[in-house]
This record gives C-alpha cells, sequence and structure tokens, in this order.
C-alpha cells in the first residue's frame, strides 16, 4: 500500500468493482467449479444462446469480412460519415419519416449518445431526471460529468405508468434549475422490460409542455437501445411521430445503439439524433455533441460504420439482417412471456414487463435475497429495489425455473 491516493473522486463514488462484472465473475467461478449446467447466470446484458453462447448475427458478419482495410484502418469524420448518418436514420425510424430537422452525430454506442446530451443539455450540479428503476451507468455517467440522477416513481399504485410522480419531480427540478434532460429508456426498459404506450407518451409530453414556460426548456433523451428487441419492429416506433411537432422548447434526442440490434456489441457504435422544426438547433445540437466527441472519444470506428452503411444501401442484404434478428428477437420474447408466466403460476409479483433483455423482481432486501440464490446456483442483480434477470442469457427452460426459486428464498 502507498501512502498516496492518487487518484481525486471530484465528487464521484468509485466502487472496488463493478456490481454487474462482481457478481458475473462469482457466476463465472462457479461455473468452473461445479459445471455449467449446475449455475444459472442470469446477470449479462447480452443475448446468449440457450448454451450461454453470444448470439452474433451471420449476416453481420459476412459483411464485416468484407470490408476494405481502409475502411477499420481509416479514421472517419467526428460526426460520422455520410453514409453511416443516412443509414442509421432509417435504423432507428424505420418507416417514420420525420417532418422536422434531424441533426445526427455519431456515437461509441448508446452509452456516447447518453454522454454527449447530458454533457451539452445540463449544466455542471445540475440533476437529470430518470425513472427509480434504472440502468445504473446512467449514474456513473452522470457523475463522471460534475452531475447527479434523480428519480420518479416508475409506476403507480395500479401498475401504470406514474405520471404524477414523473410531474411532480420534472416541475420540483425544473423550478430549481430552469432546464431539465429527461432521460426514458423505451421500448423494453432496462431493467423492467416495460414499453411507454403512445397513451403515456402523450402524458409526459403534455406534463413537459406545462412546465416549459418562459425560457424553460428540456431535453428528451429517448435511450432506445432495446427497440429492436421489444416486438414489431413498426409498432415499436409509433410513439415517434409524437416526437416531430414539439415546440421548440422541448428536444427530443433519440440515443440508438448498434450493440444490440447489430449484435456489434464491442465495436462501440450509434448515434444521437435530434428532431426539431428549427434549423438552428438542429444546426447547434450537431455542432456542440461534435465538440463534445473530439474532447472524449474523438471519432467512432469507422468499420462499424460501413458495415450498416452497407447493409442499408442492399435491400436484399436487410432483409436478411431483419429477417435474422426476427428468429432471435421471437425467441428472446418467447423466454420473456415464459418468465412471466412462470412468475405469475409461482404467485411471484414482478414489475410491469412487455418485453426486451429484462425482467424485475420487486423485494425489500434484494442483496439479501440476491446472495441467497447464489447459493443455490442462481446469480440475478440486486437493484435499488429488487432483482434484475436477464432473460437474454438464459433458455426458455430456466426463465421458467427461476421464479418459483426466487419466491421460496
Ligand atoms: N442503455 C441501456 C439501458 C443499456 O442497457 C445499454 C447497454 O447495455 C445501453 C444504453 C448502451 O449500450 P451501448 O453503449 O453498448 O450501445
Amino acid at each position: 500500500m502507498s501512502n498516496f491516493i492518487f487518484a481525486e473522486q471530484n465528487g464521484r463514488a468509485i466502487p472496488f468493482e463493478d456490481k454487474i462484472f462482481g457478481i458475473n465473475r462469482k457466476a463465472k467461478e462457479l461455473e468452473a467449479k461445479i459445471g455449467k449446467d449446475a449455475v444459472v447466470n442470469a446477470t449479462i446484458g447480452s443475448l446468449l444462446d440457450d448454451g450461454g453462447k453470444l448470439i452474433v448475427l451471420s449476416s453481420v458478419v459476412e459483411v464485416l469480412k468484407s470490408l476494405d482495410p481502409v475502411d477499420y484502418a481509416d479514421y472517419a469524420p467526428i460526426g460520422g460519415t455520410a453514409e453511416f448518418k443516412n443509414a442509421v436514420k432509417k435504423a432507428a425510424f424505420g418507416n417514420f419519416e420525420p417532418d422536422c430537422f434531424t441533426g445526427v452525430v455519431a456515437t461509441p454506442g448508446g452509452t456516447g449518445a447518453i454522454r454527449n446530451t447530458i454533457s451539452n443539455f445540463s449544466k455542471y450540479g445540475d440533476e437529470i431526471l430518470t425513472s427509480d428503476w434504472f440502468w445504473a451507468p446512467y449514474s456513473t455517467i452522470a457523475q463522471e460529468i460534475g452531475r447527479k440522477i434523480a428519480t420518479y416513481e416508475l409506476f403507480d399504485g395500479n401498475r401504470q405508468f406514474n405520471i404524477s410522480s414523473f410531474s411532480e419531480k420534472a416541475r420540483e427540478l425544473m423550478d430549481r434549475q430552469g432546464r431539465l434532460v429527461v432521460i426514458i429508456n423505451t421500448p423494453a426498459h432496462n431493467p423492467t422490460g416495460y414499453s411507454l404506450t403512445v397513451g403515456d407518451w402523450d402524458k409526459v409530453i403534455e406534463s413537459l409542455k406545462s412546465v416549459c414556460t418562459g425560457e424553460r426548456k428540456a431535453t428528451i433523451l429517448i435511450d432506445a437501445a432495446y427497440i429492436d428487441f421489444a416486438g414489431d419492429a413498426e409498432e415499436c416506433r409509433s410513439f415517434l411521430p409524437k416526437l416531430e411537432k414539439l415546440p421548440e422548447n422541448i428536444l427530443p434526442v433519440i440515443a440508438y445503439s448498434l450493440s444490440k440490434t447489430f449484435t456489434l456489441y464491442g465495436m462501440r457504435s450509434g448515434a444521437m439524433m435530434c428532431l426539431t422544426q428549427n434549423k438552428g438547433i438542429a444546426d447547434e445540437f450537431v455542432r456542440v455533441c461534435e465538440f463534445s466527441a473530439r474532447g472524449t472519444w474523438s471519432n467512432c470506428p469507422r468499420s462499424a460504420m460501413t458495415v450498416l452503411s452497407r447493409i442499408y444501401a442492399d435491400e436484399a442484404l436487410l432483409k436478411k439482417v431483419d429477417d435474422e434478428r426476427k428468429g432471435y428477437r421471437d425467441m428472446l420474447l418467447r423466454r420473456g412471456k415464459s418468465f412471466e408466466s412462470a412468475a405469475k403460476g409461482a404467485g411471484l409479483a414482478i414489475v410491469p414487463f412487455d418485453a426486451g433483455f429484462f425482467a424485475s423482481i420487486p423485494c425489500n432486501n434484494p442483496d439479501e435475497i440476491g446472495e441467497k440464490l447464489q447459493k443455490d446456483g442462481i446469480f440475478l442483480v440486486p437493484l435499488a429495489k429488487g432483482l434484475r434477470v436477464s432473460v437474454a442469457s438464459i433458455s426458455e427452460e430456466r426463465c421458467r425455473a427461476i421464479p418459483g426459486k426466487v419466491r421460496d428464498a
């Protein structure tokens, strides 16, 4: 041990080990000791096959293998290549053609988009609003740049989106800050699997309009990391038209990720896209977000940009990728629904679930129950309000088996 602590905390709470990676490590250690069949590792946020192997879209791999050396060796423009920007808009919007200006900037995954939105549309010390069930890295990202996360209750007593909690918290923060960044992870929210309905969206928009008076402004960050695993591609995008004609002081920003959709997790590709009726706001969005990109990761991998551009330039190839993904999406949906109905059968309450990689079980002592389950070889992620189960990383059979064991624990 040294007498010196070199690292400055700068207001951050830095743990010794990332919680999820720590539990995953323990699960792996146990697997090595007693064998894979005896361990259920439902911690991982990647789509795995029933044998625990990472699913990689072979149609995407084919494109990757066809790249020229310059496609992976060369720098890409800071904001992304023109072909990528076009392709990523199509990927994010589907059949929806926004009747407004759109600013697009490439980011390393959805994470980069979240980071750049917080850094550019809030001030140091601001609180960023998201739901009480939330993806922990939101807090890491906020802390990294001198912000904090504040939360509203995602569900009310009737298991509906809790618009009154949202509105109350939005008003409180707006009164204090005069500006607000809200993060909404939908469809197929991590960690609950909930997707906001079109009706929920109407309420959120009305609520923000009512607090955005005078000089006040709000940025809605739609974290769409799971949009292509949430169900029918068009139905999942039915909320998008709500975003194209918002007043000038409400800016929707979509964080789109290639990690899950194209199984390119490690290639760090995604984009942030704003929709606005005002060209000046779209231009400013691109200028400030490119500046932030330059000052953090600089540019993003060109290879992933080329892969996406090629897929969207070739209808047959796009169909192949979409069809292949659909097979896996259906598998994931079956797993999620099996988990949901097994929970019901076991009398285990879960939070409202629609689709996606995760489902959650509310409980008062998640760490204690999590550890108890580990003794049975079941590894889940304890969160502040319950336990998260990654249905993406376990078989349908295991999805059916877990609820009874959790109830017993
Ligand atoms: N948002 C949520 C809720 C996630 O769970 C993830 C990944 O796990 C992301 C965003 C972004 O991931 P990436 O940076 O790999 O695109």
